[in-house]
């Protein structure tokens, strides 16, 4: 089995390093598929800007030059990615950018709810009433619907993401839930199990034991990714991972090439 990582951020959003110098150490530590997804964020069609965490509109062809231009000098395979941060209403002008024929996957992420961003604040969660905090979970559920509905992106990424902080609902969500992974299933996208939930409060990976097995028993693909912002981070407990996945009863993980998605087996 090959050691990939796909979700990793560099300076062209959120990340502390350049494609480079990600690069460099990735090798160093036995990577031998490295895939960068930058924050794809913009609040409209036509949008000039884009917050300080996201890639800027003026640098999209930076960031596809800058990653081939390292991927040619690399010794190990190098992909190019985007995390589609996911809005109400986004698919109308996230269609085009999602279908740059050089992006070899696109990842779908929700961190949104509304206008309300639901992983950078945990005094928002802390301000909730028990019927905000219910409706924000559920809110978050039918944005990752209908993100996969959109039919734009390869991967959803860390799903549950809404536990983050540890604020759980005391609602019954199984149905936002059931209709969000039923709609990744249609749309054919790979769920990731992203690491980097164990580093957080809740103390888990994205997403939880339960909804893995779910997307397992609907036959849905997964791949392992840490969201690395530095690259020391870049296969962050991937060991774990693997062992928690093989668990579950998934034998191959998914890879992706060209937006050809292809699998290997799973080693633990
Ligand atoms: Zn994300
Ligand atoms: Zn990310």
């Amino acid at each position: 089995m090959t050691r990939a990582s796909y979700h990793n951020h560099t300076v062209f959003s959120d990340g502390a390093e350049t494609p480079a110098d990600f690069l460099r150490q990735a090798v160093a530590q036995g990577i031998e598929i490295l895939g960068f997804s930058d924050h794809y964020y913009r609040e409209g069609p036509g949008a000039e800007t884009a917050p300080e965490w996201a890639l800027q509109p003026r640098l999209d062809d930076a960031y596809f030059q800058n990653v081939a231009e390292v991927a040619a000098a690399a010794p190990i395979e190098v992909r190019v990615g985007l995390e589609f941060d996911w809005l109400e209403g986004s698919a109308a002008w996230y269609a085009k950018p999602a279908a740059d024929p050089r992006l070899d996957y696109a990842i779908g992420s929700v961190h949104f709810v509304g206008r309300q961003s639901i992983d950078t604040d945990r005094a928002f969660w802390g301000g909730l009433s028990a019927d905000e905090l219910n409706a924000t979970h559920r809110r978050y559920w039918e944005a990752v619907r209908d993100m996969a509905e959109s039919r734009l992106f390869d991967i959803a990424g860390h799903l549950d993401l809404c536990k983050k902080f540890a604020f759980y609902p005391t609602e019954d969500l199984t149905a936002p839930i059931r209709d969000a992974l039923d709609a990744i299933k249609a749309a054919d996208m790979v769920v990731e199990l992203n690491t980097s939930g164990w580093a957080k409060d809740c103390r888990e990976c994205y997403p939880s034991e339960a909804i893995l097995r779910a997307c397992f028993r609907r036959e849905i693909p997964v791949t392992v990714s840490a969201d690395a912002h530095r690259a020391c981070f870049a296969c962050a407990n991937f060991p774990r991972a693997y062992d928690l996945l093989a668990r579950v009863g998934y034998r191959r993980l998914a890879r992706f090439r060209g937006r050809e998605r292809f699998f290997e087996p799973l080693e633990p």
